[in-house]
Order: C-alpha cells, then sequence, then structure tokens
C-alpha cells in the first residue's frame, strides 16, 4: 500500500510520501533507544509538564488538524475536531494520574514478613521503545491512548501509523517535538507493514501496541511472540446491541443511529448487530430505519453532513460485498444497500438497515466496516445473549432494558470486555479499554493501559 494522502470524498491523490529506507529507520531506532535511557530518570512532574502542553498546542491546532484529519480518512469535520480535543482532554488526564496509578505497591506487613522480608514493595518501571501499530479511523485517538499513558510512565513511542493518514502521522510527532519531549521521546516511522518485522526484531524494541484488523495482529502477535516480546491487540469487532421491552424504544432507537453511524460507521467499537425483542422489535426497526435513512451523506467538509466517504475504494467494496451475499441468502434492505446518487467521485455508502440476517451470511460473522446494520428479532434474553455471543468478537456490548435481573444477568454472560447499559459505548481515559476472543487482548486506558507497558518490579529488602 503506498504511503499517501488521497482524499476519499473525491479519490484524488494529494501527496505521496517515499517510505523510509533501513538508515532512516536505523537513525530512528537509535535516537528511541537513547530517548529511552534517559527518560527513565525524568520525573513525573516534568513528563506531565510536557503533556499537558502537547495538550495546549493541540487545542490550539484543532480546527487545522481536524481539517487534516477529514482530508485524510472521510469523517464529518465536527468529529474530527471532537476527537481532536478529546485527545487534549485523555492528555491531561493522564498528566494529573499517571504518578498515582503508578505509586508504589505495598504488600500487608504479615506477608511482608511471611516473605522473610523486613519490607518489599513493588515499583512501576517503563519497558523502554513501544512499537505502535495504528489505524486511520481514529487517526489522532488511536495514537494518543497509546502516546499519553506510555509516556507518562517513561517509555517511548515508535508509531508506524497506516498508510492513508501520513499528514496526521507526521503531525504528532510534530507536536511532541513542540511541546518540548526530548528527541527520539516519539517518533514517527514513515513505512509500509513489510518493514514491521525487522523493526519489532530489533532489540531495541522491547514491546509492541497493535490497533487494527485481526490479520494485522496476527502477524505482529506472531513475530512479537516469536522475541518473547510484550503486545496489546485491540482488533476488530462485530458489538451486539439488545433492547428488551422494558427499554425506553424511542431513545434506544435514536442512540443506535449515532452508535451505528459514528465515524462513517468505521468504528471497532460501533453496535453492529441489533438484536431486539419480538414485543418492542417492530417499532423499534421502524424508529431506527427513519432515523438511518434521514442522515445526510455527502461532503464531510460541509456542515450538517452526517456520514462522510468511506475510507478508502477497498473498504468501500468489502462492505459492499457483505451487503449483496446477505442480500443473495435472502436478508432486505429497510433502507440503504446501495452507493448514493449524485456522489460518484468518492466512496460513499448509504446507512443500510438489513433485517432477515441469519448465521449463513457473512455479515453474521464478520464485521462490516461501514454504516451497515443488521438487525434481529428474538424471543427472550438467554436467546439475546446467544445470539450476541455467536460471533468470534468481543469487544463491547450494549444492553437496553430497566429491569436490574436482566442488567444482571447479562453481565455475568456476554463475552465481551464491556457492557454499556442504557447507552452506547464510548471510550473514556479512566475507563479500561480493549477485548475479548477475536477482538484482542490487554487494555489500554486507566489504571490498566498505563501498566500494560510497565516492569511491576519486586523489591525485596532482607
Ligand atoms: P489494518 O489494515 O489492520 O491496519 C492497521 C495497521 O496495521 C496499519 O498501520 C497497517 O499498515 C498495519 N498492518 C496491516 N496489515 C499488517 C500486517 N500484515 N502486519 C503488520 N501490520 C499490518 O486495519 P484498518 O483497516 O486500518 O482498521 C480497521 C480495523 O481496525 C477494523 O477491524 C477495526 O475494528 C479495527 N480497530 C480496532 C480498534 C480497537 O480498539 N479494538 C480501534 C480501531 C480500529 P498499512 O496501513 O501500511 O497497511
Amino acid at each position: 500500500m503506498p504511503i499517501a494522502t488521497v482524499n476519499p470524498a473525491t479519490g484524488e491523490t494529494l501527496q505521496t510520501f517515499e517510505a523510509l529506507g533501513p538508515e532512516g529507520i536505523e537513525v530512528r531506532l537509535a535516537a528511541a533507544d537513547e530517548a529511552a535511557r534517559k527518560s527513565r530518570g525524568t520525573g513525573f512532574a516534568e513528563r506531565a509538564r510536557l503533556m499537558e502542553r502537547a495538550a495546549e498546542l493541540l487545542e490550539e491546532d484543532l480546527d487545522e488538524i481536524a481539517r487534516t484529519v477529514t482530508t485524510e480518512m472521510g469523517k464529518p469535520l465536527a468529529a474530527a475536531r471532537a476527537e481532536a480535543a478529546k485527545c487534549a482532554r485523555a492528555m491531561r488526564w493522564y498528566a494529573r494520574h499517571a504518578e498515582e496509578l503508578l505509586a508504589d505497591e505495598h504488600p500487608a506487613e504479615a506477608d511482608v514478613r511471611d516473605s522473610g522480608a523486613r519490607a518489599a514493595r513493588v515499583v512501576y518501571r517503563p519497558l523502554g521503545v513501544v512499537l505502535a501499530v495504528m489505524p486511520w479511523n481514529f487517526p489522532l485517538w488511536q495514537v494518543v491512548r497509546f502516546a499519553a499513558p506510555a509516556l507518562m510512565a517513561g517509555n517511548v513511542g515508535l508509531l508506524k501509523h497506516a498508510s492513508n493518514v501520513p499528514r496526521t502521522a507526521l503531525y504528532l510527532e510534530e507536536l511532541f517535538r513542540r511541546a518540548g519531549w526530548p528527541r527520539g521521546c516519539f517518533q514517527t516511522l514513515l513505512v509500509g507493514s513489510g518493514a514491521i518485522e525487522g523493526i519489532l526484531r530489533d532489540p531495541r524494541v522491547a514491546a509492541a501496541t497493535l490497533t487494527g484488523s485481526e490479520p494485522a495482529g496476527r502477524s505482529v502477535a506472531a513475530v512479537a511472540g516469536d522475541e518473547v516480546k510484550k503486545t496489546v491487540l485491540e482488533l476488530g469487532g462485530s458489538d451486539p446491541y439488545v433492547v428488551l421491552p422494558s427499554a425506553d424504544v424511542a431513545r434506544a432507537a435514536r442512540t443506535a443511529v449515532t452508535a451505528r453511524t459514528q465515524n462513517n460507521g468505521q468504528s471497532c467499537i460501533a453496535a453492529k448487530r441489533f438484536i431486539v425483542h419480538r414485543d418492542v422489535h417492530d417499532e423499534f426497526a421502524a424508529r431506527f430505519t427513519e432515523g438511518m435513512a434521514a442522515l445526510r451523506v455527502g461532503d464531510p467538509m460541509a456542515d450538517g453532513t452526517d456520514i462522510g466517504p468511506l475510507s478508502s475504494e477497498r473498504g468501500r467494496a468489502d462492505l459492499e460485498e457483505l451487503v449483496d451475499d446477505a442480500v443473495r441468502l435472502g436478508a432486505s434492505a429497510l433502507c440503504g444497500g446501495r452507493r448514493p446518487e449524485g456522489l460518484d467521485r468518492g466512496w460513499f455508502y448509504e446507512p443500510t438497515v438489513l433485517t432477515g440476517v441469519t448465521p449463513r451470511m457473512r455479515i453474521h460473522r464478520e464485521e462490516a466496516f461501514g454504516p451497515v446494520a443488521s438487525l434481529y428479532r428474538v424471543d427472550d434474553l438467554d436467546e439475546a445473549v446467544a445470539l450476541a455471543n455467536d460471533t468470534p468478537f468481543g469487544l463491547s456490548s450494549n444492553l437496553w432494558t430497566r429491569d436490574e435481573e436482566e442488567q444482571r444477568r447479562f453481565v455475568r454472560d456476554i463475552e465481551a470486555g464491556g457492557v454499556y447499559v442504557n447507552g452506547m459505548t464510548a471510550s473514556h481515559p479512566a475507563l479500561p479499554f480493549g477485548g475479548v476472543k477475536r477482538s484482542g487482548y490487554g487494555r489500554e486506558l486507566s489504571g490498566h493501559g498505563i501498566r500494560e507497558f510497565c516492569n511491576a518490579t519486586t523489591v525485596w529488602y532482607g
């Protein structure tokens, strides 16, 4: 895949970039290695100052960087601005909380004596250089939710960003440099995915985190496993959105439209499978379809656009194949199911609700990365949970019911890294984020996220 900025709203190639060769990679690895050794010596106060400064600069740049993001991957401009603002908030959150999250732990006195020690404690030390392989869909947020905790813990970051967001990738390197982070603390590597194995095998790289598709995760984890290096994987999702009879159906349907179509439908934590109890199915289906059909598809730079183009021609073709396969096998589209008229230049697709989806269809088990919803009708909570779990993925989940017993059973039985009750999934710096099954392992954000790339060191005093 060439490293290039291609506007998905027009298909026009705006800029291509030369990939780094072996020498360029070596210079950056050496700088990262040196920065990692020095970084151990800096304290939380100094790192927090630099992180706060990065947040400030990002806020100053909000309009400009939002336009870059929209130009490169097509999300509506307001969504790009919101993403940048969220990054600044997460930077500040880690600037303020990293020290307490990584405070030394002191086991109980009796246990310390039982271990034969006078004293013992656990200290969290950085691992060193962490390689971050990131996707284009939230091209600022995915990087910052790794970088803010990693840098605050004293690690250094090497970013291999998706090949279609090079301007955003270079902006992020520049942002940390302008904020005053020492040379080598955060660098962008303009390389294709073929270069990752060599970089990951380099002894100066301690660990890797990957957000992206399952094949990419498998490939990076295989190399890291061979090298016995720590990884965190944040992969795909096909989150269930379960609506039961006691739910506020109007609110559930309104929220469902946003939950499915945020980011032009290209979000790992978007709700993708709508599993609705028969008592409220028809009302939900009517309201949801009405909301989906009313969305305005068009130029992502224009005010009032709800849905921009998909990020690539390949991405749209993949989505079309999933819909066509479902329709061929008996599903029907309550709305959408095709490209919008009059938008021929970019990679647009109409918001779509599919009904009559069955396990024979690819969309039942694969991730639909675009504004396409699958709608199912069930008889009770047990059937809903069984269907919700009938997927290789396990990222997040949504449950709409006012019944506390149903909520308790769902939390007990669902195979997912998150349960959002009477609301839609959204990440927050204070809450751990990640999945189970083919959605990956490890956690980002919160104390769990910052400790992933730390060496929890036992210090024992005889
Ligand atoms: P992708 O094709 O897997 O790309 C993600 C990153 O991995 C890019 O930097 C890509 O580089 C690199 N890559 C691709 N193939 C690779 C390989 N074989 N070995 C090593 N690196 C490889 O994913 P995408 O299409 O950009 O993103 C969409 C996917 O990401 C969806 O499945 C979505 O659910 C998932 N996602 C998950 C989360 C989460 O937190 N769980 C968040 C966002 C997205 P190139 O661009 O150079 O190919």
